[in-house]
């Protein structure tokens, strides 16, 4: 069986700039960037336009930009394996990593496998439908696109997710509804006052999204009222969800310590519960969620590994 100082899983920017600065520093990383969990290159392979990642000033396709993070970790010799890591074993050192043909043992492991943004299933929000088209799941990502200029716009959720979204709408919309299935918000009190009091946006309590509709782009949505039943259809240019992410972290089987909501737990930056595995990105980060932030947590990953590799003679 093959041994590797450093084996890294997931390929967003997060497992893509480890794997740059893994092998920059001669650590001949193996990526796993993943096969049936979803395209290699994570959530910005179904982005549009990316206009926030530095060095773009035009912008840059959220796949193009992944293909060249991609290439420039393959440049400095980062091994890519396009399959789903099915089972990690660190009760033995070094760490065993088995995907769905190939079994490695490393010295150390960076997780970056992200999360995904939860969607609902409702008729209009799947890929090949809206997806994209108008729905979303990241206003500050998608927000700006010029079909959302001066529209009515509609954020599902009632967390605090939702109500910065709607905040950072207001910038483009014609007017920001919240669909929330409450009557109360989850999110924190401050930010619920800041969404309550913005002259642009009007909460619609105890709804729920049940239909998007359109020609080529969302044009409408159909809306319930929970306790009165009462359904109803009202013009719309684009649906941004805010209903949580869910982390893929499964696949640990419970041998990292994890948040209450399923996030890797890290301490002092970029360690995990067990000494020798790092995490990156989305992964561990419910908070900021960015393809730069996870960028740079990738970078930070890969030295604190190279760091730990070298204090203990792995190197
Ligand atoms: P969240 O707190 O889990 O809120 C998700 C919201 O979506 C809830 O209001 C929930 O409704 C609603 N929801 C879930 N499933 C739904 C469904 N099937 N249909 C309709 N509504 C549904 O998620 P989040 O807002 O993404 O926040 C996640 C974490 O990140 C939190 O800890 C939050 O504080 C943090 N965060 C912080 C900031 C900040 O500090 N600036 C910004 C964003 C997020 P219910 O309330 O009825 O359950």
């Amino acid at each position: 069986m093959q041994r590797r100082k450093v084996v890294i899983i997931g390929s967003g920017p997060a497992g893509y700039t480890a794997a740059i600065y893994a092998s920059r520093a001669n650590l001949q990383p193996l990526l796993y960037e993943g096969f049936f969990s979803g395209t290699a290159g994570g959530q910005l392979m179904t982005t549009t336009e990316v206009e926030n990642f530095p060095g773009f000033p035009e912008g840059i396709e959220g796949p193009e930009l992944m293909l060249r993070c991609r290439k420039q970790a393959q440049r400095f010799g980062t091994e890519l394996v396009t399959e789903d890591v099915t089972n990690i074993n660190l009760s033995q050192y070094p760490f065993l990593v088995s995907g769905s043909k190939t079994n490695v043992c490393t010295s150390s492991i960076i997780i970056a496998t992200g999360a995904l943004a939860k969607r609902l299933d409702i008729e209009g929000a799947h890929d090949g439908e809206f997806w994209q088209k108008g729905v979303t799941a990241c206003a500050v990502c998608d927000g700006a696109a010029p079909i959302f200029r001066d529209k009515d716009l509609y954020v599902i959720g009632g967390g605090d997710s939702a109500c910065e979204e709607a905040i950072f709408l207001t910038k483009y919309g014609k007017k920001v509804y919240i669909v929330h299935r409450r009557d109360q918000f989850r999110a924190s009190k401050i930010m619920a006052e800041r969404a309550l009091n913005h002259p642009k946006i009007e909460v619609l309590w105890d709804t729920v999204l049940t239909k998007i509709e359109g020609q080529d782009v969302v044009g409408s949505v159909k809306l319930q009222n929970v306790k009165t039943k009462e359904e109803y259809k009202r013009d719309a240019g684009g649906v941004f969800f805010a209903i949580g992410f869910t982390p893929n972290t499964a696949f640990l089987n419970g041998q990292l310590e994890l948040t209450e909501n399923n996030y890797l737990k890290i301490f002092n930056h970029t360690k995990t519960s067990v000494e020798g595995v790092f995490a990156a990105g989305d992964v561990h980060d419910s908070k900021y969620r960015q393809a730069v932030s996870a960028a740079g947590d990738g970078c930070m990953a890969a030295m604190d590994a190279e760091r730990w590799l070298s204090e203990k003679g792995l190197l």
